[in-house]
């Protein structure tokens, strides 16, 4: 049997059994981390049984060429509660939470990272926040192990933006090690790079976080996978996803709003040069005032009508996928 049939097979059988009762799912996105699986393994198994509860583990290889799903394999074959999922490629780490997301079937889901950076250690701590009532609860890492500049000061200034921007206000998005319910994650879609910002794509359907610090170590094995070059695409993700929670819904007031502004200026100076023009004798073609207020008339035009258009592709959507506008709580009938 090749590899492929053999984690096809695990997934088959264990699905039926543990449908039902599987308390907490850990979901674990894996990139090229040959050396740290074997010690991943020892600290979730230092921890998880103790918890009580039927638990599982999804291990998704995101395509590595270094020989990480060899041990993952390993870890497999010693303990059935730990599952592999395996990409054709490297997708990135958002497709691989997805993925796990889409697999997992606990009533709580865990994210942590494969390379030790994340403890443990902390897991029965967010737990008891969800315990608590909380939907999603967030590791916060109070001593961060990372480069000061390249990535603790820009990841500052995100989280500080993404809080001020979304109204969700936790001190670290970019922490992995975070807990959800399974009915929040499983309402939510994730393009792109957006698992870092899962506490804020959620709260469009209301939602009660909740931050816990978390120990963070610094990397031992393997490399990180990110750099500076991240905080400009860090920037288009806050701008996208602030888009989405304030007006993916109504599309037409935020782009209309803008067109309107711009038209109406643009209308009023060429009222003005127009006036100049005929009641004062005025040459236009040496106004610059002129080809500014042209310009501004087609902007103005060009964003309602991209607006509209934005109105008509949020119509469809929910239409044709039959997705909701809105997230029900509970329904007592
Ligand atoms: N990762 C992944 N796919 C990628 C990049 C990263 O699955 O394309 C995994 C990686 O193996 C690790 C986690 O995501 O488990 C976080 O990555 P990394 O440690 O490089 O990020 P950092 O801690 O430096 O932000
Ligand atoms: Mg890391």
């Amino acid at each position: 049997m090749n590899d492929k049939n053999k984690i096809m097979k695990a997934e088959s059988t264990n699905k039926y059994k543990d449908k039902e009762s599987v308390y907490l799912s850990v979901v674990i996105p894996v990139y090229n981390e040959k050396q740290n699986i074997s010690y991943l393994y020892e600290n979730l198994n230092n921890i998880l049984p103790q918890i009580g509860k039927k638990y599982e583990v999804i291990l998704v290889d995101d395509g590595s060429i270094d020989g990480t799903f060899k041990e993952l394999l390993k870890i497999h074959e010693q303990n059935n509660n730990y599952k592999i999922i395996r990409f054709r490629k490297n997708f990135g780490q958002t497709p691989a939470m997805s993925a796990g997301f889409d697999y997992a079937n606990g009533e709580v889901i865990i994210t942590l990272d494969a390379d030790l950076q994340n403890d443990p250690q902390d897991i029965p701590v967010l737990l008891e926040k969800i315990n608590e009532g909380y939907d999603i609860v967030s590791g916060w890492r109070i001593n961060r192990q990372d480069k000061a500049i390249s990535r603790k000061l820009p990841s500052k200034i995100a989280n500080w933006l993404i809080a001020r921007l979304t109204g969700v206000k936790i001190h670290d998005y970019g922490c992995t090690l975070k807990a959800y319910t399974s009915d929040v994650i499983k309402n939510i879609e994730l393009f792109g790079e957006m698992h870092r910002y899962i506490p804020a794509v959620a709260s469009w359907m209301g939602i009660n976080v909740a931050e816990v610090p978390v120990h963070h170590h610094s990397r031992k094995f393997g490399k990180s996978k990110y750099g500076i070059s991240r905080t400009i695409r860090v920037i288009l993700d806050i701008i996208t996803i602030k888009y989405l929670l304030s007006y993916s819904q109504k599309p037409i007031q935020i782009f209309g709003l803008i067109g309107l502004i711009t038209g109406t200026i643009g209308f009023i100076i060429t009222v003005y040069l127009i006036i100049m023009r005929l009641f004062f004798n005025m040459a236009l073609s040496s106004r610059p005032l002129f080809t500014l207020s042209i310009f501004m008339i087609f902007i103005g035009v060009q964003l309602i009508t991209m607006g509209i258009l934005a109105e008509l592709i949020m119509r469809t959507y929910h239409a044709s996928s039959g997705k909701p506008t809105y997230a029900i709580r509970e329904i007592i009938d």
